[in-house]
């Protein structure tokens, strides 16, 4: 019997002390576990003569039933000391300033497209639109590009096994165009356009704009006039600007245009490969065939045509040197715009 108390005195104290959830649970294998204090101290009863078994017996059992509620009121008060610590070291400072949400910019390209609608909309040019996926005809034949014509292996272009392609210029928007409206005719096509090419200045996709005027008496002059007015308005400055003479099959006479290096200002650098100039868009007056084809009498009208790329134009004017970063959505790239 005083074995017993021992042991009770014993673990009251252990109990009592213990710091946490673990140094309790040890505590209560001890004691109670299966080789615990008191079990085994149980196994001995049998020893014990018959007469003092059921008064022994009660004894252990009160004994068991103290230390088991001595760890039940402990283990309480530590799940609260627990959960107050937690509490203690997760708190969060309502004080501190909030994040702000970060506002975006517009995309350099969309940027250059709007700048393009407003030049030219206040020039009198209406905006048109067509399908992405052309067929032969409206791509290549229409355009004074006959099957077989070496003018196509200039365009690498993506072909559908069913005779469809991917545009590969906005061309085919204008003889859609010419084909629905009757002359004068004032227009400007811009969008998505698709060559098989892809390194610093080629990409798959990418972006053009191309304009087109047919009236009486149009010349190579008023093409000269628009031209001056597009691009030093576009570049916010007073642009050099020279025609080299060129080919393409659907103009004739057909020119490339030049315009002065905007960060040497022609003096020449690494930008402008030291020519103090720089290739930005091929032009030309309408080719009679290409009238002809949209039944515009090609005696009494004439056109200019241009074609530009719009990328092209935002790499010049935000100094950007490779293509392929206005496509990567690298926020830090485009941060800075
Ligand atoms: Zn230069």
């Amino acid at each position: 019997m005083q074995a017993l108390d021992n042991i009770l005195q014993d673990a009251t104290s252990a109990i009592h002390s213990a710091a946490d959830l673990k140094s309790l649970e040890l505590i209560r294998v001890k004691y109670l576990g299966k080789k615990g204090e008191l079990t085994e101290y149980l196994k001995t009863l049998g020893q014990l003569p018959a007469s003092e078994r059921p008064a022994a017996g009660q004894k252990v059992n009160s004994v068991k039933e103290a230390i088991q509620a001595l760890i039940e009121t402990r283990s309480v008060e530590l799940n609260a000391v627990q959960i107050e610590n937690q509490l203690a070291s997760e708190s969060v400072d309502i004080t501190l300033p909030g994040r702000a949400q970060s506002i975006g910019s517009i995309h350099p390209i969309t940027k250059t497209f709007e700048d393009l609608r407003i030049i030219f909309s206040q020039m009198g040019f209406s905006f048109m639109e067509g399908p992405e996926i052309e067929d032969d005809y409206y791509n290549f034949t229409a355009l004074n590009v006959p099957p077989l014509h070496p003018a196509r292996a200039m365009q690498d272009t993506f072909y559908f096994n069913d005779g469809l392609l991917l545009r590969s210029q906005m061309s085919p928007v204008q003889i859609h165009a010419m084909k629905k409206l009757s002359p004068p005719l004032r227009m400007v096509a811009m969008g998505r356009v698709y060559r098989r090419d892809f390194d610093l200045t080629h990409t798959p996709m990418f972006h053009q704009m191309e304009c087109l005027m047919i009236d009486e008496h149009v010349s190579f002059a008023d093409l000269k006039g628009l031209l001056n007015q597009f691009l030093t308005a576009f570049f916010e400055t007073d642009v050099a600007i020279r025609f080299r003479p060129s080919y393409f099959p659907f103009t004739e006479p057909s020119a490339e245009v030049d315009i002065g290096c905007l960060s040497c200002q022609g003096k020449g650098c690494r930008i402008c490969k030291n020519t103090g100039w720089l290739e930005v868009l091929g032009c030309g007056m309408v080719h009679p065939n290409v009238l002809k084809e949209v039944n515009i009498d090609s005696e009494r009208y004439q056109g200019f045509a241009f074609g530009v790329g719009i990328d092209r134009l935002t790499m010049l004017k935000y100094g950007i040197s490779d293509l392929r970063s206005l496509f990567e959505n690298d926020l830090r790239f485009l941060k800075q715009f």
